[in-house]
Order: structure tokens, then sequence, then C-alpha cells
């Protein structure tokens, strides 16, 4: 069938990336009680690269983006089958603390959520716990470089100790993000980070996504297909609790396999 494209895919980063895979999905199924909202989802993502997950309102994303850091560990009646492997270490193994592993795994949610505190204390706050720096000085140290790396330091410099609840949507979700990264995680899930903010303070955000992907996997959810082609080199597409399909994000935006794929990029239905 002739398709007309409608959304817009940065060429310049859409392309799969031939790397290394950091994670892999396999038959991963969740219930909430009686009711499956996710059908054995397998999915490899790739490291030092953005995996978009997109797909229409209720179809699963979210849920599998918890199954990464299980959080849907908390959820009464939730059970969760399959397994999901951070390099080649599964996040269910019983053996493994999960606040360990919500270190390694790091998570930004739609709405930025800083802690009650001065800036400095949100960033300096996983360091200190996961004992990261030894003194003062080196704490510092930590918060600065994860405040710059977020983007953030010049606008905050100046007022560390004034709560972080103080400054604008924006600026909290990358204090949140360099909440994030201070306690040097190997994966980053976003769940529609953007979805609060103007579209200023989204392209700022989007910056930054573009720019910690050198060094991160990062898994983001988004009901924005424009920002999945902006910001992401892989997309996956959910459907009913379903992985319809997985690729290189300029292959989903132009040539889709799947028909269900295709209706919804073009905008019939979702
Ligand atoms: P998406 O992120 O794609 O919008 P979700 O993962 O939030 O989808 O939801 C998938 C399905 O699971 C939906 O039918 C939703 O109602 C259901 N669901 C999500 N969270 C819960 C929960 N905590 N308890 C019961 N059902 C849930």
């Amino acid at each position: 069938m002739n398709m007309t494209p409608h959304i817009e895919v940065n060429t310049a980063s859409a392309r799969a990336p031939t790397g290394e895979v950091k994670m892999k999905a396999r038959d991963v199924s969740v219930f909430y009680g009686d009711k499956q909202a996710l059908f054995d989802v397998s999915l490899d993502v790739p490291a030092r690269a953005v995996t978009a997950l997109i797909g229409p309102s209720g179809c699963g994303k979210s849920t599998f983006l918890r199954c990464i850091n299980r959080m849907n560990d908390s959820i009464p009646g939730a059970k969760v089958s399959g397994s999901i492997e951070i390099d080649g270490e599964d996040v269910n193994d019983r053996g493994l603390d999960p606040v360990l592993l919500r270190a390694r795994v790091g998570m930004v949610f739609q709405k930025p959520n800083p802690f009650p505190k001065s800036i400095f204390e949100n960033v300096a706050y996983g360091p200190r716990i996961h004992g990261l720096a030894t003194s003062q000085s080196e704490l510092e140290g930590v918060v600065e470089t994860s405040l710059k790396r977020a983007g953030l330091w010049a606008e905050v410099a100046d007022r560390l100790h004034q709560p972080g609840t103080g400054l604008s949507g924006g600026q909290q979700q990358r204090l949140v993000i360099a909440r994030a990264i201070a306690v040097h995680p190997e994966v980053i899930l976003m769940d529609e980070p953007c979805s609060a903010l103007d579209p200023i303070a989204t392209a700022r955000v989007e910056e930054l996504i573009d720019e910690l992907r050198e060094e991160y996997c990062i898994v983001i959810v988004t009901h924005s297909m424009a920002q999945a082609a902006r910001v992401s080199q892989v997309t996956a597409f959910f459907h009913l609790g379903k992985l319809v399909e997985s690729g290189a994000t300029d292959e989903i935006f132009t040539n889709p396999r799947d028909s269900r794929t295709q209706d919804y990029i073009t905008g019939r239905f979702g």
C-alpha cells in the first residue's frame, strides 16, 4: 500500500544502532488480577541508544517499562512472567536487591517529582545512600557533574540550597534526570517525560536525551510519535498488550511491516 508518512524522522539519528544489546526481554506477560495487560513481549534493547515505546493509550507501554525496574512488584495483584536480562542478569532474580536494581535502572516520570529538599540534596541523596562519595567535597563534585550533564548547572549553580520544587517544570524534570544519573545508572526509563512540559522545555529535555544516549541505554514511553521520531533510534509499537513490531525508527515510520503499525502512524487510530 502506498503511504505518506506524517511523521518527520530525524534521519541523522533515527537509524538502528549496530552495537551491543543491553537488555533482552523474553516472553514478558503481565496480569493485573485476572486481566492480562501484556502478552509474551520479547524485545532486544540496544546499549547507548534511545528506544521509544509507542502505541495507543492502554496498550501496555508503561506496564512493560515498569517490568524493567520491577515497579510492578509493588502493585497489588500484579503478576509478571518471562524474563528481562540486563547484561545477562535477570532483573527478577530473587537474589537481586530491588534497591540496587533501581540504582542501575533510573526512572523519570511524567510529572517531575523532585524530593521536597534543596536542589543539592535532590542530587546528593542517591550517591550518599549508595556510598558513591567518601567526602563532602567529592559529593559536591558528583552533584556538580550530574547537574552539568543534565544541562542545569548554569541555571542553578547560585541557588543549590534552595528547594528543588521552586524550579520551573522543565528545570525540575532536568533535576530529576540529574538525580537519576548521579548514581551512574546503566539504563534510564522515561515514562512520557515531556507530557507536562511546554514546547520549549520539551525541546530542552529532548536535546538532553539525545546527549545522554551516547552513554546510556534509554527507554522512553511517549504518546507523541513526533517525539519518538525525533529522539529514538529504535521504535517498538505496542497494540492491545502485544508488541506488534520493533525496529530502526526510520524503518518503523517510513516502512512498517504490519498494517496495524501503519494505521497507527498514519493516524488511523490511536
Ligand atoms: P499505556 O502505558 O500504553 O497507556 P498501561 O501499561 O498503563 O498502558 O496499561 C495497560 C493496561 O493495563 C490497561 O488496560 C490498564 O488499564 C491496565 N492497568 C495498568 N495499570 C494497572 C493497575 N495498576 N491495575 C490494574 N490495571 C492496570
